[in-house]
């Protein structure tokens, strides 16, 4: 536990202490550990999903619905990841007090590749499938590319100096070293990546968009959708073809999603099964490094089973 880690764990044990710190609530792991790193002991950062929680469709209890009206900033994904979420913030009049990561300058985002949505679409009139489209065909799990990691730190130093500007140079120079880390922490991860770029896999839930973009990967084809919706007949039978075609060198499950479909597939076409995969870092301590974990966890996972 390095000393930063060692502050934080202390200052979230340590509620009453702390009862004059500003409280930020986070929604999912990755995002907290991403505020944890700029705001270090300067505000009690707390989590709102629970582990194993799904973040595409949690449903609010009483102690986070608490959570929420208590805090003093929100600093969460965006509407495209939680719909939910941005009614709750509404409802309890917190819109000022809020940062939607996804909807804040310099932030990439990639469209959304809907397997499923196309033939629906199609049946829509054209005006009626582009207003979907603005908001839908956003993949959310922007995290997943470290470049948006490096501008989410400085865009969460920036709030939090406008909203504690005592504390302004303590958040910048957090957000500049863990933006530094970032940057070798990708050179790190392209070195892995570069020797399977070529082989083919298929994951549980359609998560891993920005970092097959970033690293140039061939992710073949998702089970569930972007939004964790299950797989269409077409959609199976469309993964039926490319397990059977041989695209596939492994199957990766996903924590907190069922692999059945994709296990019984692999099982019956001779396709390796990897490690489950954990993109929202669900099965992750909640520490400030968490975020670097994942990133670099995920990239081993895929390794490990795609270059043997
Ligand atoms: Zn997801």
């Amino acid at each position: 536990m390095n000393r930063l880690t060692a502050v934080i764990a202390t200052a979230l044990l340590v509620g009453p202490a702390e009862a004059d710190a500003p409280r930020i609530l986070t929604d999912i792991a990755p995002i907290y550990s991403l505020v944890t790193l700029v705001v270090g002991d300067k505000a009690k950062v707390e989590l709102m999903l629970d582990k194993g929680q799904d973040p595409h469709s949690f449903q609010l209890r009483p102690s986070q619905a608490r959570a929420l009206s208590q805090s003093d900033l929100i600093i969460w994904t965006g509407p495209q990841m939680q719909p939910l979420m941005e009614d709750l913030i509404a409802t309890y009049d917190k819109s000022t007090q809020s940062l939607a990561l996804l909807q804040s300058q310099g932030t990439y985002l990639r469209q959304a590749e809907h397997n499923e949505h196309d033939h629906e679409d199609a049946h829509e009139d054209a005006e009626t499938a582009n207003a979907a489209l603005s908001q839908d065909a956003i993949d959310p799990h922007a995290w997943l590319d470290l470049k948006n990691a490096q501008t989410w730190v400085q865009t969460i130093a920036d709030r939090l100096s406008t909203q504690d500007p005592q504390h302004s140079a303590f958040y910048q120079t957090n957000a500049k070293s863990a933006a530094v880390r970032f940057v070798r922490l990708d050179a790190e991860m392209a070195k892995l990546l570069a020797p399977i770029k070529n082989k083919g896999f298929v994951v549980s839930h359609d998560a891993l968009g920005y970092l097959v973009q970033a690293y140039g990967l061939n992710l073949v084809d998702a089970v569930s959708t972007i939004d964790a919706q299950s797989p269409s007949a077409a959609h199976v039978a469309q993964l039926n073809k490319a397990f059977v075609n041989q695209e596939v060198v492994c199957f990766f499950p996903e924590i907190g999603h069922d692999p059945k479909l994709g296990a019984q597939l692999a099982n019956l076409t001779g396709v390796k099964i990897g490690a489950p995969l954990d993109p929202g870092g669900l099965g992750l301590a909640p520490m400030p490094d968490l975020y670097e974990n994942l990133m670099r966890q995920t990239a081993q996972t895929l390794r490990d089973c795609l270059a043997e």
